[in-house]
């Protein structure tokens, strides 16, 4: 039977690299609905190569454009427009999968409507476990859909636990930690004052993953990590005392777990996310993803040091919000989004993104995450206090 699939953020990084595993299994998946918020031009491509029954462009005006390309150039392929329409195609009775690669808090609605309506979810979109896990992880122990993690970490730690492990339960006893690992980004090693001048051309080139802009910064800041010690703290019900984050600069131990009894299992490759794409989408199966062997002989050797909580305090930020609990994940990871976007556009500092978070979460009341309602209401409120930050700083720079 052929999967039919829901990639949702198409023309993202994530997406880019799932299309390209579904290419390469015709006989086993089918991209049946694309979404994309703005981009046409890679839209149209995407719908000329893999022919969907429908595509999704979140802003109407790009929706519109779209159908008249596709309509001129003969293809079958349904548009539909609007923020609603992602959750339409995300529980589509047709969609047996959902590729959850929307960028940010957007992914949140759709996602849900992916774990409510039973699918398989492969989890990219780590803002939306970070924003509302209780609410996500609380849906999805409910409904019959199943939650992969497909973030590289996580994706590795899942691979590390026993095979009947499903997200959302509890670890067994047998379990003492997480180590989470981390390439440290562009920056490892600055100081503050190297990191004061740093412009979002430098945060954005990785040294070892090509990926989106946001989530590139996020890797610079440390706050990637931050996000993802959230992140597995909801998908394996662990506290955060429980991980410990070690940077290992080659990224090919994408993460471990440490047995009572001494064992370490880890999860090793070349960084290339369309392994874990690969082993989300063919789980208990494996199929080929395109990648390549290891060459450990070539790599030589493997690095691991301490993380620099000093210089690069957003991770420590993303734990105290964790364990404040209720509605601070949505407000850091809201504050996050909007003093990103500022740095990427040049209107702040990168060392200001840390301090734009501290100030929201100390100006924005933490409530009980229990509703979608409340977690956007903090969301809202968090962006309106960053906002006010980013205009301060402007005017004092
Ligand atoms: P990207 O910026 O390359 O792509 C984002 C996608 O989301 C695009 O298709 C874009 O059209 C869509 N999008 C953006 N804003 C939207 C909105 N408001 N509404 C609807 N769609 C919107 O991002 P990426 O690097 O592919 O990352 C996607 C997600 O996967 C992020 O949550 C990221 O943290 C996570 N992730 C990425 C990687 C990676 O290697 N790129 C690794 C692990 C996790
Ligand atoms: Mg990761």
């Amino acid at each position: 039977m052929v999967a039919q699939v829901c990639v949702l953020g198409a023309t993202g990084s994530i997406g880019a690299s799932t299309l390209d595993v579904i290419a390469r299994h015709p006989d086993k998946y089918r991209a049946f609905a694309l979404s994309a918020h703005r981009n046409v031009d890679d839209m149209f491509h995407c719908c000329q190569r893999f022919s969907p029954p429908l595509a999704v462009m979140v802003d109407e005006a790009s929706a519109e454009d779209l159908a008249a390309r596709l309509k001129a150039a003969g293809s079958d392929t349904e548009v539909l427009g609007g923020a609603a329409a992602l959750e339409t195609i995300a529980s589509h009775e047709r969609v047996d999968m959902v590729m959850a690669a929307i960028v940010g808090a957007a992914g949140l609605a759709p996602n849900l409507a992916a774990i409510r309506a039973g699918k398989r979810v492969l989890l990219a979109n780590k803002e939306s476990l970070v924003m509302s896990g209780e609410l996500f992880m609380t849906e999805a122990c409910k409904s019959a859909a199943m939650l992969l993690p497909i973030d590289s970490e996580h994706n590795a730690i899942y691979q590390c636990l026993p095979e009947a492990y499903q997200c959302g339960e509890g670890l067994s006893r047998a379990v003492r930690r997480i180590l989470l690992t981390a390439s440290g980004g562009p920056f490892r090693g600055r100081s503050l004052a190297e990191l004061h001048d740093v412009t979002p051309a430098e945060a954005c080139n990785h040294p070892n993953w090509s990926m989106g802009q946001k989530i590139s910064v996020d890797s610079a800041t440390l706050m990637n990590k931050g996000l993802e010690l959230i992140e597995a703290c909801w998908l394996f019900r662990v506290a955060p005392e429980q991980i410990e984050v070690h940077i290992h600069p080659e990224s090919i131990v994408h993460s471990m777990v440490e047995y009572c009894d001494g064992s370490v299992l880890a999860q090793l490759g070349t960084p290339d996310m369309r392994t874990p794409i690969a082993y989300g989408m063919a789980w208990p199966e494996r199929i080929d993803a395109g990648v390549g062997s290891l060459d450990l002989f070539t790599q030589g050797s493997l690095h691991f040091e301490r993380p620099d909580e000093t210089n690069f305090p957003c991770l420590d930020l993303a734990r105290q919000a964790f364990r404040e609990g209720g509605t601070a994940g949505a407000i850091l990871n809201a504050a996050n989004e909007e003093a990103v976007a500022a740095f990427l556009k040049g209107n702040i500092r990168f060392t200001a993104i840390p301090d734009i978070i501290a100030r929201a979460l100390e100006a924005v009341e933490i409530q009980r995450a229990d509703s979608l309602d409340t977690v956007v209401y903090a969301d809202q409120a968090a962006r309106t206090s960053a906002t006010q930050t980013i205009q301060q700083l402007q005017t004092h720079a």
